[in-house]
């Protein structure tokens, strides 16, 4: 043969895909300036020798010397162990090259010969010329074989030299292959995780993300499908079933894929069922039979077990499964599948302890509206009968006087009305909060601020008939809009205003209110120069009921519940509210709400 002719070649659609044009000339000089009918290439996947490429030949026979497609040859797999363990012992070591002679050889168990028969003086069809190419750590990575030399001898000492050369070069085109086609594997996976990753820390759902990675994780992993199965207690529930399903489990081989699932996430290991191996599978032999049968059934070749979890918990599975004849599952593709796990049980966790959360939240929303509901009912309660004490009492008052026992009864019937007084106060500040603390009763819409300010300072000093110590306001030309409820926001501006003449005595500076915009916020401003709040209470003043042991405080009529309406009302209009105050020198409120 013309050594420029090219040779006929057959290999397995995978490596002409990833092995390339290099590979094939490497083959070929072993064969051509090497002095060989043909040759052949094969790589370790998993545990595996897998022929990908033959060079030169294009037909076989089998060990029993029948004929043998060649597209059966790249589809014979040897277990590494017998390559490394029995075959490797047998031969002569040539450096690079291995050689064992026919006799040796164990034909037919071996393999499978070239259907030419070659005549060679030395050379027996059986004998067997080999280079184990090994990455630097030693590992085994692939296989070049050499057969029929053209000459029919042995290639002599002096000619090995040569041949080593060329099969060192064909080793090194081999092992960068591999290292290309790993790394374009790593890239692939590494997308889809890295997809998989930025649609989480978006906030969707594992729904959400598994439905839309899913077409990408079948093309990333090859699989003909997915299922991913959550654990809710005991409960099993499937999320998302993409592609081709598994259909409805039976009950055995759905409790064999939790348990393992469980056992998986404890080892921190993934399991697979292929057709001829089972992994990390816990099972009973019988429970493993009818695994099979199901490969078999649905006509997979492996199913891979991914669990999904975080911390202890195994969350769930996520289960990958490749039609029969698609490759073996790589080492780099379990890796990223477990890697694929954490992410997702990750995610789910997250998921969970949010829906908790958001349970919780739901929860104590439906407890503060049932507590709303309940001061409003009680509150409306006592009004009736409160207004009917209240004129009874001033009609006993008038009775009294007129028959003059005025003297011994009147300070008891005045005290009884300030009692009432403070009664009819309370339930009135517990009708305005309860209205606060209920949403549906906020009817928020654009308004200027100014006009409300305004009202509510002046119902203040019409309350109190003119405050001794006066309040000055300082209110801005241009309109403050803001969205918000108006008679809400006049009830913020009565309750700090009426706080701040409460709280300055007579003969203390006036009360100042302003009002302004800054940059995105409305800014509303009270403030007093009266006896002023300790810090220790100001961190309580905004609660419902409390009321400062201060003497001076005590000495002014309070319910404790005016900035609790205050808060309340503030926290529907996104707003705020922050204290500045110190006892003696007087208090300063800053009311901050979105402006329009
Ligand atoms: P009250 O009806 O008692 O005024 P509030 O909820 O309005 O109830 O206020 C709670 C407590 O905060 C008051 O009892 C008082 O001790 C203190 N306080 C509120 N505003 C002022 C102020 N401007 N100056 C001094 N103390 C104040």
């Amino acid at each position: 043969m013309d050594a420029t002719d090219p040779l006929p070649w057959s290999a397995s659609e995978w490596s002409e895909a990833t092995m390339g044009e290099s590979l094939r000339l490497a083959a070929e000089n072993l064969c051509t300036f090497g002095g060989f009918g043909a040759s052949g290439i094969a790589v370790v996947r998993e545990d595996h020798v897998v022929p990908i490429a033959i060079a030169g030949a294009e037909r076989f026979l089998d060990g029993h010397g029948d004929p043998i497609p060649v597209t059966d040859i790249l589809g014979q797999a040897m277990p590494v162990a017998l390559f490394e363990d029995t075959l490797l012992p047998l031969a002569e070591d040539w450096g690079l090259l291995r050689y064992i002679p026919h006799d040796r050889s164990q034909m037919p168990e071996f393999g499978w010969r070239l259907e030419a028969a070659y005549a060679g003086t030395e050379w027996h069809p059986d004998d067997l010329l080999f280079v184990p190419v090994r990455d630097e750590t030693g590992r085994l990575r692939g296989v070049l074989s050499m057969d029929a030399p053209t000459d029919g001898l042995l290639p002599p000492p002096d000619r090995r030299a040569l041949l080593e050369r060329y099969a060192a070069q064909a080793s090194r085109v081999l092992l960068t292959a591999l290292e290309r086609e790993e790394l374009a594997e790593r890239q692939r996976l590494a997308i889809a995780a890295r997809r998989l990753l930025s649609i989480g820390a978006a906030g969707a759902s594992v729904e959400e993300i598994l439905g839309r990675v899913s077409d990408e994780l079948i093309t990333a992993f090859q699989v003909a499908g997915l299922r991913a199965t959550v654990f809710e207690g005991d409960e099993r529930r499937v999320l998302v079933e993409k592609r081709q399903g598994l259909g409805e489990l039976a009950p055995d081989i759905a409790s064999v894929s939790y348990r393992s699932s469980k056992w998986l996430w404890d080892q921190q290991l993934v399991g697979l069922a292929a057709r001829d191996q089972v992994l990390n599978f816990d099972g009973s032999p019988d429970e493993l039979e009818r695994l099979h049968d199901l490969l078999r059934r649905l006509g997979l070749e492996s199913i891979v077990l991914v669990p999904l979890g975080a911390g202890d918990a195994c969350l769930g599975t996520i289960s990958f499964y490749r039609s029969q004849g698609a490759p073996r599952w790589t080492e780099a593709e379990l890796e990223t599948a477990q890697e694929i796990g954490r992410d997702l049980g990750r995610l789910l966790s997250t998921r969970r302890a949010l829906l908790a959360e958001q349970e919780a939240v739901r929860e104590l929303r439906a407890l503060d509206a049932y507590k709303s509901r309940l001061i409003a009912t009680v509150a409306h309660e006592l009004k009736n009968p409160l207004a009917a004490v209240r004129g009874n009492l001033d009609l006993a008052a008038h009775l009294a006087a007129e028959a003059a026992e005025a003297d011994g009864a009147r300070p008891a019937l005045e005290a009884v009305g300030r009692g009432v007084d403070r009664i009819a106060r309370i339930v009135d500040d517990l009708l305005l909060l309860a209205a606060a603390n209920d949403p549906n009763a906020v009817t928020r819409r654009r308004i200027d601020l100014t006009p409300y300010v305004v009202s509510g300072v002046e119902a203040v000093v019409e309350a109190v008939g003119r405050p001794a110590c006066g309040v000055l306001t300082d209110l801005p030309d241009e309109p403050v809009v803001v969205d918000a409820d108006p008679r809400g926001i006049e009830q913020i501006v009565v309750n700090l205003v009426g706080n701040a003449v409460k709280y300055t005595p007579p003969d203390g500076r006036p009360v100042s209110v302003s009002l302004r915009r800054h940059d995105d916020h409305a800014v509303l401003v009270v403030a007093d120069q009266g006896i002023g709040i300790s810090p220790e209470d100001q961190s309580h003043i905004f609660t419902e009921f409390f009321r400062s042991a201060d003497p001076a405080a005590r000495r002014q009529p309070g319910t404790g519940l005016g900035l609790a309406i205050v808060d309340r009302i503030l926290a529907h209009h996104d707003g705020r509210i922050e204290v500045d105050s110190a006892p003696g020198s007087g208090s300063t409120f800053r009311v901050v709400l979105p402006a329009g």
